[in-house]
């Protein structure tokens, strides 16, 4: 019996020495390598590589921080083995325990000793693995093999002599190295430190009229009201008031992108966030000083405390990172050179740390289909992970009455009319002409010299075909788009703000900030409107051939909420960007007919261009408008109580109220809105090595994507509708079943071709074969079964319309055209 026990012990001794041994060397790695450490992302042969694949060789996920550095990371098995260091991981934790072990216990007990140490590290993984859920797939591998390593390693050290009292040696330098490196590694859940009391100090020094509001994701303000004097400058206030941002040091991080002082004397000093010379996306800090300078009096916070380790040096050049969003884009070229940010990803729960990998921006516009993309190309693995629309549309998706694909071979055609020449007689160019010189005039009347206050020329392309009911501003290429007759002065408004605020705001076109950026649109679109022709209108688009697509004042009416109970939540349309942007249009205009629609234009135009930052959300618009009326018109002014009524009126009370009405709801957090089909190609590693590359079938995807977005048939309208409906449920069904995970990647890698081709030239060649058909037929059949709810009625009533073996035999483009016959 006391065999047996000693022999537990000695296994349980092996386990946490292999564990813990590795710490210290992690630290070392770390401190030797600076800021860049090459761990967890980089193990393919380097040192840190080496030594992390050791860590990871326990068969634990380690996470690990050293603040000094400002470095954190997490080393897991997984990671190990996708890297293919899983040769380093079997041999120096299992050296570690395998000492251990024969110090430990006597010869004969090392084997019976061994076999514990391998089911406590399985086991232990395991359990591990189950808290964290995701993992426990890539974990199944690891334990067992570092087991099987510890067992030829525990018989092989068996066969060497060595003195009993060694056995203190490995464990004062566990002991000793455990205090000096295991710093507690980052908690799974976030939470900026400080920043309550720095919140509490602000509002006590503050008084009447300070507001906050609190980002959920971020736990850190976003927006602050506040009256706060500045003292020594605007870096060591910053450093005073460090716990709003959730850092020790926020100047050490701020880069001056500008400081301007406007008619009123208020100074406005906008930063972007640089981590050791790289760009956090999106990522900007505003501060406004009251008129004299002497006391900070908004402060617009976008910058991010809560990113994992940022990995700065870039592995993949940006040449290389064009060919790999080329992939995407083939006949595309790019619209300006690749720039390096640190792209933090939306995705994450609540208060979580979040990833921002390394990426290459790159800007591919082409010609012939007209569709503009900025991929984001991850610099260290080379895959792209993210894409932003390159241009802002006046409408998400219209229904297309298209028998087949009118893609490619837009005419852009030679200059209609240029500045000071004759009407062409043309309706669509000269009506751009005109609609083009008086939203310019009309941003004139604030002092702005074109879109970027730089008098840049005003470029519009008219009767595009693929633009079919349609416009838009390119941000790629800066020019404006139009489909035939749809060249309203309104549209043209709306496309030209759009650019107004890519050079200020510069709203990021997706979830709240988004339906901001379509809702500015809509406004100053009417309001050019009546500056043109004095006609207060609330409609958008109706002169055009799309007809009317919003009504600001009854947003019910075209399919959008204009109150937040109603708001919805979508992966659609960039997080439902012209759905919700009936919340803050309904507001303005309440506001516009409560008062002197001139001050209201002024007040909106404010607030967009001095108060919002990129990822400012509807309570940020909330705020940083009333900062507007209070500059113009002063505190309590009846402006003022408008913008606050207004925003009332909609389902957002002031952030700061005790007492909030009872029907108030919360405010909604985004959905995170991975693309399940992306991470399933990209993430699980099960392609069939001999078919299409992941590149390959992430492009093929993304080029689904352009066409989905573009509307351009009525199945694609209606299959990405269903898709991005059922997106959450398939990734909850996949990460449950990772066999399902593992058809599905494998059945887009065997359509790929088609995917690739279909609303190309190509798809007129490109075969829809009897495999590709008979791989998403059992695909459909497993997601049915898995589900067995609505997904499963969803399936089953769209096979019922169109039989997909008729498909077979046929090239993609013309098979697209059948499953637009059969919805
Ligand atoms: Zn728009």
């Amino acid at each position: 019996m006391r065999i047996v026990w000693r022999s537990v012990a000695a296994g349980l001794a092996a386990w946490l020495t292999g564990l813990l041994v590795v710490w210290p060397l992690l630290k070392l790695v770390a401190a030797l390598g600076g800021p860049d450490a090459p761990l967890a992302r980089t193990l393919g042969g380097t040192p840190g590589g080496v030594l992390a694949a050791a860590a990871g060789g326990t068969g634990v996920p380690v996470s690990w921080s050293v603040p000094m550095l400002g470095l954190a990371g997490r080393v897991t098995p997984g990671t190990m083995l996708a890297q293919g260091s899983s040769l380093v991981m079997l041999i120096a934790a299992p050296i570690a325990a395998g000492l251990m072990l024969r110090l430990l216990a006597r010869r004969d007990l090392v084997p019976a000793a061994a076999v514990v140490h391998a089911l406590a590290a399985t086991g232990g993984t395991l359990l591990l693995g189950v808290l964290q859920r995701h993992e426990v797939a890539q974990l199944a591998v690891a334990p067992v093999a570092v087991g099987l390593a510890t067992l030829i390693w525990s018989a092989g050290i068996g066969l060497v002599r060595l003195p009993r009292r060694a056995a203190v040696l490995p464990i004062v330098l566990v002991v000793a190295g455990v205090p000096l490196v295991a710093t507690p590694a980052q908690a799974a859940a976030y939470r900026p430190p400080g920043v309550d009391g720095a919140l509490a100090t602000a509002r006590k020094e503050s008084g009447v009229g300070f507001a906050a509001v609190r980002d959920r994701r971020r736990g850190v303000p976003s927006t602050l009201t506040l009256h706060s004097a500045i003292g020594g400058g605007v870096d060591s206030w910053l450093r005073g008031h460090a716990g709003l941002f959730g850092v020790t040091d926020p100047a050490s991080q701020l880069s001056l992108i500008r400081r301007t002082t406007d008619s009123l004397g208020v100074q406005h000093v906008r930063y972007q966030q640089v981590i050791n010379g790289v760009p956090v996306f999106g990522a900007q800090v505003t501060v406004h000083l009251s008129a004299g300078g002497r006391y900070v009096q908004t402060v617009g916070n976008g910058l991010r405390a809560d990113l994992r380790t940022p990995y700065t040096t870039p592995l993949v050049s940006a040449a290389r990172a064009v060919q790999i969003a080329r992939l995407a884009l083939p006949g595309a070229s790019p619209a300006q050179p690749p720039k390096l940010y640190l792209y933090p990803m939306s995705a994450g729960t609540a208060g979580a740390r979040t990833d921002a990998p390394l990426v290459w921006e790159v800007a591919l516009g082409d010609d012939n289909s007209g569709v503009a993309n900025f991929y984001y190309v991850d610099a260290r693995a080379g895959h792209v992970i993210a894409v932003r629309d390159g241009t802002e549309h006046v409408l998400h998706r219209i229904i297309y009455d298209l028998k087949n694909l009118a893609y490619g071979k837009v005419p852009f055609p030679a200059v209609a009319r240029v500045e000071g020449g004759p009407p062409s007689g043309q309706q669509d160019v000269d009506e751009a002409y005109d609609g083009t010189g008086a939203t310019y005039r009309y941003y004139q009347g604030f002092g702005r010299d074109s879109y970027d206050d730089h008098g840049s020329i005003l470029a519009s392309y008219v009767r595009a075909s693929d633009f079919h009911n349609n416009a838009g501003w390119s941000q790629v290429r800066e020019v404006m788009i139009y489909g035939p007759n749809m060249t309203a002065i309104d549209v043209t408004g709306h496309e030209l703000t759009h650019a107004v605020t890519q050079y200020t705001a510069n709203l990021m076109y997706h979830y709240q900030s988004g339906a901001l950026n379509e809702s500015f649109s809509d406004v100053f679109g009417v309001s050019v409107r009546r500056f043109e022709t004095g006609a207060s209108r609330w409609d958008i688009g109706t002169e055009t051939a799309a007809g009317t697509l919003r009504d600001m004042a009854h947003p019910e009416r075209y399919e959008q909420p204009g109150h937040m109970r109603d708001y919805v939540t979508t992966c659609s349309d960039n997080g439902g960007v012209h759905t919700n942007s009936g919340i803050p249009n309904k507001m303005y205009y309440l506001l516009a007919t409560s008062i002197d629609p001139d001050k209201a234009e002024d007040i909106m135009y404010r607030a967009l261009t001095e108060y919002l930052s990129p990822e400012s959300r509807f309570l940020d618009a909330r705020i940083g408008e009333i900062q507007a009326a209070w500059d113009l018109y002063g505190k309590g002014s009846d402006e003022a109580e408008a913008v606050s009524d207004a925003w009332d009126a909609v389902g957002l009370p002031d952030p700061e109220d005790a007492t909030p009405p009872e029907d108030t709801p919360p405010d909604p957090d985004d959905p995170t809105c991975l693309c399940v089909l992306a991470t399933a190609v990209s993430g699980n590693g099960g392609l069939d090595p001999s078919g299409a590359s992941v590149d390959a079938v992430l492009a093929s995807l993304l080029h689904m994507r352009d066409l989905i977005s573009a509307g351009q048939t009525p199945a694609l309208v209606r299959y990405g509708d269903l898709f991005y409906r059922y997106n959450d449920r398939l990734t909850a069904l996949t990460d449950a079943n990772p066999a399902l995970k593992q058809q599905l990647a494998r059945t887009i890698q065997i359509v790929q071709p088609a995917f690739a081709a279909v609303g190309t030239g190509a798809g007129n060649t490109t075969i829809v074969t009897a495999a590709m058909i008979a791989a998403v037929q059992s695909l459909l059949d497993a997601i049915a079964a898995a589900d067995g709810g609505l997904l499963a009625v969803e399936i089953n009533a769209v096979r019922a319309k169109a039989d997909l073996n008729q498909m077979v035999g046929h090239p993609a483009n013309q098979d697209l055209s059948y499953l637009d016959g059969h919805l």
